[in-house]
């Protein structure tokens, strides 16, 4: 089965640390992460294509502009969480462990409930390391 594929690429500041864990992340730090939204579709639209890349840009980018670009995102068990909150600062609270593989499958899921029929999520959090998410039936879409 042959398949079309597009992948847009957005990019966001975000702070975090992971809780249970020894290494750098475990402290307050920050990255500069490049979102991959990988949508797919057997056959193309009356334009020819997947999707416009705009209308990848409009959900993702809204959505990632609007609750992580710029903030720490922490776990809700994180002790330092209320000290953040007291002081305004802007943060954005997962049930999971912030790391890259849980941010991209919550971006993902918060895609598909905008609409959005994506693929795969990839966050990479360094030039060289990336996560990745797709739901089991993600291959089974078809456009
Ligand atoms: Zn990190």
């Amino acid at each position: 089965m042959s398949r079309f594929k597009v992948t847009k690429q957005i990019e966001f500041c975000y702070g975090h640390r992971l809780l249970n864990y020894d290494g750098k992340c475990k402290h307050l730090h920050g990255h500069n992460g490049l979102l991959e939204i990988v949508v797919s579709t057997e056959s193309l639209d009356s334009r020819g294509m997947v999707i416009d890349f705009g209308d990848i840009k409009d959900v993702v980018k809204g959505w990632v502009d609007t609750n992580m670009d710029h903030r720490m995102i922490l776990s809700k068990d994180d002790p330092i969480l209320n000290i953040l909150l007291d002081l305004n600062e802007p943060v954005y609270v997962m049930d999971e462990n912030p790391t890259a593989e849980n941010i991209a499958k919550h971006i993902h899921e918060e895609a598909q409930k905008a609409g959005l029929e994506i693929l795969e999520t990839r966050l990479w959090e360094t030039p060289s390391s990336y996560a990745s998410y797709s739901p089991a039936n993600a291959d089974e879409r078809g456009g």
